[in-house]
């Protein structure tokens, strides 16, 4: 890679854009005037614009090629990243970029300043040879990482309260509900069996299409992807359905559980207890049909003397963009002139809103990145490979380029 790259991504990457940290406050604003900076180096205009009790960074790279009814790409990106923590597993230090055996190192270098960078410069080099035949558009956000509205699928928070106090469980034992207990229970309604929720929470999804049971195949099997993550199999079946439950079937995880005093030697019947669950929909899926499905599920299986207080945190709906979209065949095309190789069309978990809010406006979404499994992404030691800074250069300025016939 270029010095001038390396220097520009090591003063990025410098940044410690902690949206999550108060303290770092300063630094998002930082890492947005770099970006902003750094869209002005490409040619282009930008600004830091305030939204909310947060800023965006906005701006435009004009097209310098073509016949002046150039389209206009939107790319989106964010320049916070997640807390560096634990410290000590990191080997070097999070906000020193760092290479080491083919990879860079660094918090931000894979999620997702690495690849915002990447698309910024692909279209700077174009602009620059007067070659970027498509009107770029900068929308970028510094609160993806903390994101009430971004992190999942939907989140909801249950509360169980069985009694007035908690009691001496040597003398109301066995007579008294347990709250830690009826939360189990209730919790134990929204439990995959056999690998597959209930029918209630399955309705609406849409199934695998030809392009995608072709990308299933292609790709590692299950097993294989469960055994890298050092994970246990849900069960028996779930290596050689992975592709299938983990693309077309919602799941649901419970997140954490609070109640009763697990640190200490005690004799207690709590009365109260709570736990966080997040459900991932499947593409087809509406969010406040499984809200509601969820809470019925939730308030039928708890025993009877439980009072449930059920608290929606946030929701996000599932977008799924068609494979035949010419954007998207376009891009295809690009990544393997580009790369040598056709990319798959997959389908992946993980929230952002802004997809399924342009699919809905008939735009189509190009969701791309050159992380790998092994980026340790919001891990210690978060990395990208080397060869794979260029590569996504290449690529982007590849899809800029084929993009011009969209105009
Ligand atoms: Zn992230």
């Amino acid at each position: 890679m270029e010095q001038a790259w390396l220097d520009e991504l090591r003063e990025f990457i410098a940044i410690p854009s902690v949206s999550a940290d108060p303290t770092h406050r300063d630094d998002v604003v930082r890492a947005a005037e770099w970006l902003a900076d750094l869209v002005k180096r490409s040619g282009g205009e930008a600004e830091v614009a305030p939204f909310g009790e947060r800023e965006l960074v906005l701006g435009e790279i004009p097209a310098t090629a073509g016949n002046g009814s150039a389209p206009t790409v939107l790319v989106y990106g964010h320049f916070d990243v997640q807390p560096p923590a634990p410290l000590d597993l990191w080997e070097s230090p999070p906000f020193e970029l760092s290479e080491r055996d083919g990879w860079y190192y660094g918090r931000g270098i894979a999620d997702d300043k690495g690849q915002l960078y990447t698309l910024v410069k692909a279209a700077q080099l174009l602009a620059q040879n007067a070659q970027l035949p498509v009107n770029i558009r900068i929308a970028c956000d510094g609160e993806e990482e903390i994101g009430g509205h971004t992190i999942v699928d939907f989140l909801e928070h249950v509360r169980v309260r069985t009694g007035a106090r908690d009691l001496h469980s040597g003398i109301y034992g066995g007579s008294a509900l347990n709250a830690i207990h009826a939360l189990m229970q209730t919790l134990s309604a929204l439990v995959a069996k056999d690998g597959l929720l209930a029918d209630e929470l399955r309705q609406g999804r849409a199934h695998l299409d030809g392009d995608e049971l072709h990308s299933a195949e292609m790709l590692p099997s299950g097993d294989v992807l469960l055994d890298e993550a050092g994970a246990a199999p849900l069960d028996p079946k779930a290596g050689a359905e992975f592709y299938i439950r983990t693309w077309s079937e919602p799941s649901l995880d419970v997140n954490g559980i609070n109640g009763g005093k697990p640190d200490f030697v005690n004799t207690t019947l709590p009365v109260e207890a709570q736990a966080r669950f997040t459900i991932r929909l499947a593409p087809g899926q509406e969010v406040r049909q499984m809200q509601e499905a969820a809470e019925k599920l939730l308030r039928a299986a708890a025993p009877a003397g439980a009072e449930l207080e059920i608290t929606r945190e946030n929701a996000a709906p599932p977008g799924r963009m068609p494979p035949d979209a010419r954007a998207i065949e376009l891009g295809l095309d690009a990544f393997e002139r580009a790369l040598g190789t056709r990319p798959l069309l997959v389908r992946a978990g993980g929230t952002l809103p802004i997809v399924p809010a342009l699919e809905e406006k008939g735009i189509a979404t190009v969701v791309t990145g050159f992380a790998l499994p092994e980026s340790a992404v919001h891990s210690p030691n978060e990395r990208m490979r080397v060869e794979d800074i260029g590569r996504a250069v290449a690529a982007a300025q590849e899809l800029y380029r084929s993009w011009a016939e969209l105009g």
